[in-house]
């Protein structure tokens, strides 16, 4: 689905409008002038939810699922008019996927051991109210899922958004505690600033109400988290190869890798970022990725010139880069394309700055290895230890338990496109923050929560 710019500020005027933000956020649930309130609201929201049944909290969920369906198509158009990031087709489907498919509280599980001294229990309790950053590559999803599941553990939670994205991230806070009230639990369930900035967010990382910190972002803000002294769940950097060799079906590897490469334009940390391709087949790849899959084959010239847009001379990416379509990044180096053309690709080794760097865009070096062996190695070293996703294409179980071992990442997504791991043509719950460098793996409810043994000496076994 594409929309003009004159179109998308249409849309996003009328929904600001809707929300009165053009204003200021006076009147938006939720959100408050300064984090030491914002806390301390959500300190006594997760007081009310603390002693709600589970059920009370199932019915607050279930009302977020379906103000998110409703709402999906204008968090999507916000997300790409505010961050200029993504498109909006795609992006409506990662809001319905967070809708559906969210774990509730029947994530929250207890464990049982009974005999002749009686009934140990293992219970889920909640942590109290999480602090929790989130990036502007998936705003509103990250804050929306978190919340879901977060909830459903007991905790209500203070956000510290991405300035860049933080309007969407306001509208999600908004809705989230309007879906509360409407299902009988109270306001402020989750909580954020009007203005977010790493001052705000060193003020929640100290804060003596905050036992728990979720960090979704790049390395910075995770080793932020994890140096803060409290317990922390570090969602980081990805840089996922996808590894293909001579026994797969090439065809439908270039289908499914094209697919998860450019889903909202690269963003979702997941998201194949290179290939490694065995030569024997390297060249097929590239001719259905070419011939079948809108890729443009870039030149070596092309190349060059993609490099000084997309990165600064140190290799900081330019952010007016980041989640753009192929179509726009080749117009930015002065090349026309049809629209045909939904990806970039060419072959280099694997220290091109296009490949070895996480770009979070429809860019996608191929990298040649002599044998299944050499690729393995090729594709560790461009994980560059994130130990986040990595994908492969092969019909060998002994090639992929091989590779799933040495890569040894969060996700591992077998002959499917990456967002198979999210739910989305695979099994499985979605989440968008996935705990790579904590090991946490892909968050839910029960991520959110901690073990509490409860045991009942002598009695109650009745066995
Ligand atoms: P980013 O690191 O620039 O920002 C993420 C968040 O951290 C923002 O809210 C930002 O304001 C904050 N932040 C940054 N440095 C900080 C610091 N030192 N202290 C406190 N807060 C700080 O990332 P982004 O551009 O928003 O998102 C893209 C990055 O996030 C990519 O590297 C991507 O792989 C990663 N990501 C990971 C996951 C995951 O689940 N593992 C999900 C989404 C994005």
């Amino acid at each position: 689905m594409e929309f003009t710019e004159s179109q998308l500020a249409n849309i996003v005027g009328e929904v600001m409008a809707k929300l009165n933000l053009s204003g200021g956020t006076s009147g938006m649930h939720g959100v408050f002038a300064d984090m030491n309130t914002a806390i301390e609201k959500a300190k006594e929201a997760q007081k009310i939810i603390r002693v709600m049944s589970m059920d009370q909290r199932e019915k607050i969920i279930a009302k977020i699922r379906v103000k998110i369906k409703e709402n999906a198509e204008d968090f999507a158009r916000m997300g790409v008019e505010e961050t200029g990031m993504g498109n909006v087709g795609d992006k409506i489907l990662k809001h319905l996927l967070v809708a559906e498919k969210t774990p509730g509280t029947e994530d929250i599980t207890t464990v049982a051991w009974s005999g002749d001294r009686g009934l140990t229990l293992v219970e889920m309790g909640p942590f109290g109210v999480i602090g929790a950053i989130t990036p502007c590559t998936n705003p509103s999803e990250t804050v929306l899922c978190n919340t879901m599941g977060m909830l459903a553990g007991g905790n209500t939670v203070v956000f510290n958004p991405h300035p860049q994205a933080i309007r969407t991230s306001i509208y999600a806070v908004n809705l989230l505690n309007e879906a509360s009230l409407e299902a009988g639990g109270p306001d402020n369930i989750c909580c954020t600033v009007e203005k977010p900035t790493l001052e705000t967010s060193a003020v929640m990382m100290k804060h003596p109400d905050i036992p728990l910190l979720v960090a979704t972002g790049g390395p910075g803000v995770v080793t932020a988290v994890l140096s803060s002294g409290k317990r922390g769940i570090g969602a980081g950097a990805g840089n996922p190869p996808a590894l293909v060799d001579e026994t797969a079906d090439i065809r439908k590897a270039a289908e499914d890798i094209v697919n998860g490469c450019t889903f909202d334009n690269n963003l979702p940390c997941i998201a194949e970022k290179e290939i490694v391709a065995v030569d024997s087949i390297c060249d097929e790849l590239m001719h259905y990725m070419t011939e079948e899959q809108g890729c443009y084959l870039a030149s070596p010239e092309i190349q060059d010139r993609l490099v000084h847009t997309v990165m600064d001379e140190k290799g900081r990416l330019n952010r007016n880069c980041v989640g753009r379509s192929a179509k726009t990044l080749l117009a930015m180096v002065g090349v026309d394309v049809p629209d045909s053309i939904r990806c970039i690709t060419f072959e280099g080794s694997k220290e091109h700055p296009l490949i070895a760097e996480e770009l979070m865009m429809p860019i996608l070096g191929v990298v040649r290895a002599k044998n299944f062996e050499e690729a393995v190695e090729t594709a560790v070293w461009l994980e560059h230890g994130n130990r986040h996703s990595a994908h492969i294409h092969s019909k060998n179980v002994d090639r992929i338990t091989a590779y799933a071992r040495a890569v040894d990442t969060a996700i591992l997504v077998k002959n499917g496109p990456s967002y198979a791991a999210l739910g989305f043509g695979g099994e499985g719950f979605p989440t968008f923050t996935i705990a790579s460098r904590t090991g946490e793996g892909l968050t839910s409810a029960a991520t959110f929560t901690k073990r509490r043994r409860c045991t009942m000496s002598d009695s109650l076994c009745i066995r």
